[in-house]
């Protein structure tokens, strides 16, 4: 299973690319992608519910191409599963054990990415970081928690885009699996980016852009602590 944060559809590639970059004016599907997931966040669509294509097809207005695109995409994220005859249903949420396991290899990994990202990463890599982070900070400044869904995938492409950049590539593989997993707590717990991730971010981007690798790698160890310490609230309140 990879991360389909990209919105042209699932045969995409799952490494961002220009060609992914959400548009500011989003599609159809991603418009469905953005309601399901809401909903998914706040629960109104509680975990194990059947999700029927004709039904939410309907609720949305639209046919069911879009709807189908959709639940494939969250399906790839691991926020609904497909049964051979029960069809489509929210998944579970995930435990309490998962995110500590992500969390200690995350802490492992991350800091030592941004570090290599700092001495590696090249003037576009540098260029696709500061993209990310000024749209992000441009979505918080005009509303945080309308664009939660919106910024949690953005956060996302931001650590992708770090570890793609840190010149390893078992590194931005590892990463990749584990952004998955991550992905699925951070809209099923966390539902806001906080604005402090977007200053954590910006201090990372500045200590990559200044070549300076512990700098890098102690912004990122402080920025990965704070995150789960963020998160775990969430998980332990569910668990
Ligand atoms: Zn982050």
């Amino acid at each position: 299973m990879v991360a389909k944060d990209a919105t042209s559809g699932p045969a995409a590639d799952w490494r961002p690319e220009a060609k992914d970059q959400i548009p500011l004016r989003p599609s159809l599907g991603d418009e469905i992608y953005q309601r399901l997931v809401d909903d998914l966040i706040s629960l109104r669509i509680p975990p194990g519910e059947r999700l029927s294509i004709d039904g939410l097809a309907r609720r949305f207005g639209v046919s069911q191409t879009p709807t189908r695109a959709a639940l494939i995409r969250l399906e790839a994220e691991g926020l609904v599963v497909k049964k051979q005859y029960s069809g489509w249903s929210v998944g579970p949420l995930p435990t309490l054990d998962q995110f500590e396991k992500i969390f200690e290899l995350r802490s492992l990994i991350e800091p030592a990415s941004a570090a290599r990202a700092a001495r590696h990463a090249s003037p576009e890599a540098l260029s696709d970081l500061g993209t990310i982070a000024e749209e992000m900070r441009t979505l918080a400044a005009e509303n945080i928690g309308g664009h939660r869904a919106r910024l949690v995938v953005l956060d996302s492409r931001f650590h992708t885009a770090i570890a793609r950049a840190c010149g390893n590539e078992l590194i931005e593989d590892t990463l990749g699996r584990l952004f998955t997993q991550m992905h699925i707590f951070r809209l099923r717990y966390h539902s806001d980016v906080a604005h402090a991730v977007i200053e954590e971010h910006l201090d990372i981007l500045a200590a990559i852009a200044a070549r300076d690798p512990s700098r890098a790698e102690t912004a990122m160890r402080g920025h990965i602590d704070a995150g789960r310490e963020r998160i775990e609230t969430h998980v332990r309140r569910s668990d």
